[in-house]
């Protein structure tokens, strides 16, 4: 039985104020859940105040992104020691967002995964087809070649951890969530495709993730599928009720 993960992506939103204020609500809402494992990605800026202050309780915070090297001349970038320093523990990896707008290819995204693995973080590796891709039926297609870019050269052993967010882009930010069987199709795409990669023990412990337009309304009927093993949240995480709710699916 796959543990599910609920994971916030606050994407660039809440300073360390608004995120103490967001946990002083949230953290006594959900205290003693231990059926699921509750994540909190917030921006860089906020991270080391919401570590410091989920330590001890029952959610984890993790970096939205991170360099692959541990240090350079690399504006703006921070580097998988920099994350394990503060307590990180966890790592968004080829989130769509980055991909659009930061020029983030799969390549890079490999060379992040493997940084994170050997550092002891987890990563939770983004992908999903866009618009066109569904339209045209190229959702599969894509799909693989996303995974076979970033899980390129990974070894059996270095998998084990491997959390994957299924997140298709029309559906992020949009209202429109692929409905719990579109979802799952993807998702046993994804499984079926970990194991030709890693053998069928890694394929059947790795969480899948759902992500796009997940709400407190269709979170129970994503989380219902066979291999839908939790959900990576953006807007609807932003409200500390709206999140517990989210916890408390079933
Ligand atoms: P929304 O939940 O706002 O659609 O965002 C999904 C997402 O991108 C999570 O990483």
């Amino acid at each position: 039985m796959r543990k599910k993960i609920i994971a916030a992506n606050w994407k660039m939103y809440k300073n360390p104020r608004e995120s103490l204020s967001f946990l002083d609500t949230f953290l006594p809402l959900v205290a003693g859940h231990e059926r699921d494992e509750i994540l909190i990605f917030p921006t860089a800026t906020s991270l080391s105040t919401v570590i410091d202050r989920v330590e001890g309780t029952n959610v984890h915070a993790g970096a939205q992104t991170m360099h692959w090297l541990n240090e350079g001349p690399f504006t703006g970038q921070t580097s998988p020691t920099m994350l394990t320093s503060i307590g990180t523990t966890h790592v968004l990896l080829g989130h769509s967002e980055r991909r659009l707008y930061a020029n983030e290819s799969y390549e890079h995204v490999n060379l992040k995964l493997k940084a994170a693995i050997a550092h002891d973080l987890i990563p939770i590796l983004c992908l999903g087809e866009m618009l066109a891709d569904r339209q045209t039926g190229y959702t599969k297609d894509t799909l693989l070649a996303q995974m076979g870019a970033a899980l390129a050269n990974l070894p059996t052993e270095k998998a084990q951890t491997l959390v994957i967010a299924y997140e298709p882009v029309w559906a992020i930010g949009t209202g429109s969530t692929a409905t719990p069987d579109v979802a799952d199709q993807a998702h046993a795409i994804i499984r079926g495709d970990l194991k030709n990669r890693f053998g069928p023990v890694v394929a059947d412990a790795a969480r899948i993730l759902y992500g796009g337009s997940v709400k407190p309304d269709n979170v129970s009927a994503l989380l219902a599928m066979p291999n839908i093993d939790g959900a990576l949240i953006g807007g609807a995480s932003l409200d500390p009720h709206s999140l517990a709710l989210m916890v408390q699916y079933a």
